[in-house]
């Protein structure tokens, strides 16, 4: 069977982990937190490594201090993290269609946007960029963009528009930190101290390690969002290779795009490999394609049901104008992508979708 996804390792990872438990920290800035942000500081402007994406984005939304009815547009086709972060703080989530990138509709988000808007979070799908450039010119005084940068490791950097990034590091993404993980990147200046007391259980225990105060107390809402030594060691294995796994991945969905032009397929040309799908015409359709494959010994899978139809979707948010592509959900299937699959693979993969249409 060609698995959909594969955890792709560097057999470093044990070593590693050992090396840390042998150095005696486990949490902090550990050997290998600092060795992780030496690579992390070429790409992005600040960043914080915790438990999950999840958790990075909840951060961000206790950073901009969100209200009981503030509101955050974000699109429906989504993960539920991206929502339930916002909504956690007490916000209206305003879901907004995609465009046939499944990715969120620049007007429509224009046409969103209220006296209430809060923050406008786009999340880069399939590892490919938002048009952020567009979404700032929206993001009027007081309005904060927060990037679901959770499938584009690596695909944005230190010139983003947004004022935060959140990463995840989950075992389904390109490059894990052992099963659970994330980065938070704090490209905005003004929320350096406070993110850094939100990570610390809402204390300066930063400034306290600094030198800067005497003793730490409670200065604001936080929790406990550090990645721990372990992570960061079998983390920092998989990030010595990262170019070599990315570049992997982008050959092979590469080449899906190429043997599969004639379909509707995942089309952008800038990504970072994460993953490829296509789109059939409905959803029996989809569900025939995926049998078929299945009985050929390929693994396929669908996507996000949209938020806004799910049952805490429809407590917490509306949809907000035409809904033409988040729709598109019901007919998509994504196709194995993960380091371990050969191109020989692909060529078999798409052989068999070209064969389902014969
Ligand atoms: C994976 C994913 C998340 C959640 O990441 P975790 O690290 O598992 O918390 C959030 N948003 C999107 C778009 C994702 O793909």
């Amino acid at each position: 069977m060609i698995k959909f996804n594969e955890i792709y390792t560097t057999n470093q990872e044990i070593e590693m982990m050992t090396d840390a438990i042998s150095k005696g920290t486990l949490t902090g800035d550990t050997y290998y937190h600092l060795k992780i942000k030496e690579i992390l500081d070429k790409h992005y402007k600040k960043s914080h490594l915790v438990h999950t994406c999840t958790a990075a984005l909840e951060i961000a939304a206790l950073a901009i201090d969100i209200q009981v009815g503030d509101e955050v547009i974000m699109p429906s086709y989504t993960y539920v993290s991206t929502a339930n972060a916002f909504a956690l703080r007490g916000a209206k989530i305003v879901f907004v269609d995609v465009d046939e990138h499944m990715m969120i509709d620049i007007n429509c988000v224009k046409n969103a946007i209220s006296d209430k808007t809060k923050a406008i979070v786009p999340v880069h799908y399939a590892g490919s960029l938002c048009d952020m450039k567009a979404l700032k010119a929206l993001c009027k005084e007081g309005i904060y963009l927060i990037e679901d940068a959770a499938q584009s490791i690596f695909n944005t950097g230190v010139e983003t528009y947004s004022d935060f990034s959140c990463i995840s590091l989950h075992s389904t993404k390109n490059i894990t930190s052992g099963g659970e993980g994330g980065i938070l990147v704090v490209n905005n200046s003004t929320f350096d101290d406070k993110v850094a007391m939100i990570i610390e259980k809402g204390t300066n225990r930063s400034a306290f390690q600094n030198k800067e105060v005497e003793k730490y107390t409670w200065k604001t809402l936080g929790s406990s969002y550090s990645m721990d030594g372990i992570r960061c060691a079998f983390l920092y294995a998989q990030l010595l290779k990262w170019e070599q796994i990315i570049s992997k991945r982008q050959k092979l969905v590469c080449l899906y795009q190429k043997q599969l032009s004639a379909f509707e397929i995942f089309k952008q040309e800038k990504h970072n490999g994460h993953l490829f799908y296509i789109k059939t015409k409905h959803k029996k359709e989809r569900d025939l394609l995926k049998q078929h494959l299945y009985d050929n010994g390929i693994e396929s899978v669908s996507h996000y049901e949209p938020l806004h139809l799910s049952d805490a979707g429809k407590v917490h948010g509306d949809f907000i104008g035409e809904n033409i592509h988040t729709k598109d959900a019901f007919r998509l299937l994504r196709l194995p992508v993960h380091a371990n699959l050969t191109e020989e693979d692909v060529y078999y993969i798409c052989e068999k979708v070209k064969a389902f249409y014969e």
